[in-house]
């Protein structure tokens, strides 16, 4: 099934101005923003400004300008965060798709973990 996106999700209205948000870095194609509700010391979301909904879906139909901007902005995040292992101790990259994801926005995002220690990839409930 081909993969529709709602333009009334909350990342939707942030690219669009509606709401605000604490932006880290924008580049022509993508934009990154503090987490709402952190998850760790440093918390960075990355999307880009297309309509994807999941990593798969930007994967398969983004322009090759498109995914060469967005896969140098995280890298930039991770750099201006201080977080690279040139600058600093590291981080977690992280994006959800679907219910089994616990996917809570429907546009592409990858979450930026960092300034601090993050333990073992993840827990499996159960
Ligand atoms: P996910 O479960 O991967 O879809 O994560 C969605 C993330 O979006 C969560 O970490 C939320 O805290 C974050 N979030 C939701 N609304 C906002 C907002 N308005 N500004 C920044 N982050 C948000």
């Amino acid at each position: 099934m081909p993969y529709s996106y709602d333009d009334q999700n909350i990342f939707a209205k942030i690219l669009r101005g509606e709401i605000p948000n604490k932006t880290v870095l924008e580049t022509e194609h993508s934009l990154a923003f503090e987490d709402i509700n952190p998850q760790a010391p440093q918390h960075v979301l990355v999307i880009p400004k297309g309509h994807y909904v999941t990593y798969d879906h930007f994967a398969a139909e983004a322009t090759d300008a498109e995914i060469v901007d967005y896969t140098r902005a995280i890298g930039a995040v991770c750099r201006k965060l201080g977080v690279t292992l040139e600058d600093g101790t590291g981080y977690r990259l992280l994006t959800n798709a679907g219910p089994d994801g616990h996917q809570e926005v429907p546009h592409l995002h990858i979450h930026v973990f960092a300034g601090g220690f993050l333990g073992r990839m993840i827990k499996v409930p159960g």
